[in-house]
């Protein structure tokens, strides 16, 4: 039985856009690696993977909640074994940086999971350590029964992470697949 990893590229173009950086939209981003990473992951035996977005068009949901939703339902169907969603960080001050990822709890199965990926982005990336950090409050962490965990690949607001952001996306998915496996084999 292959290890089915289902990869949310968080956000849409439209109805639940995410952030803007230096001409830098994190939808189409995080579309990019979630791409880039399925297929290093399909190219894998013992791996299969689906996206949430198969296109760079394509729109869950008519707002943000029904988005999430249907993120959620989608990889629940498929049967998914894990749930990794892809994100860029933003904030109103432009010196903040670097990467994190984020879990339901310390006790989620997800964490060792968490704690390679993060790990591997910032060895191969060299963006800042901001720690796996515990956030229940998050839709796609709480709503998934299987180990859910969101990546913050970097902050699309401050210019030496939007750099990378615009130039290395096939790094970033590299960097997470080595993650996945170094902790999952
Ligand atoms: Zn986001």
């Amino acid at each position: 039985m292959a290890i089915k990893i289902y990869i949310d590229q968080g956000h849409n173009r439209g109805v639940n856009a995410g952030a803007e950086g230096f001409g830098l939209y994190e939808q189409d981003v995080v579309w990019q690696v979630g791409m880039y990473l399925a297929d290093l992951l399909n190219n894998t035996p013992g791996y299969e993977a689906k996206v949430s977005r198969p296109t760079i068009d394509t729109v869950l949901g008519y707002n943000a909640t029904t988005s999430l939703a249907a993120r959620v339902a989608d990889a629940t169907n498929w049967g998914a074994d894990y749930f990794i969603s892809i994100h860029a960080n933003a904030s109103t001050n432009p010196s903040y940086n670097g990467s994190e990822v984020l879990i339901y709890s310390n006790l989620s199965q997800s964490f060792p999971l968490a704690e390679a990926i993060l790990q591997q982005i910032v060895a191969e990336l060299g963006t800042k350590n901001n720690g796996v950090n515990i956030n229940p409050r998050l839709y796609v962490l709480r709503r998934t029964a299987m180990p859910s965990l969101l990546v913050e690949l970097a902050f699309i607001t401050n210019p030496q992470d939007a750099e990378k952001l615009r130039n290395n996306q096939f790094d970033f998915a590299q960097a997470i697949y080595d993650g996945i496996r170094i902790e999952l084999g």
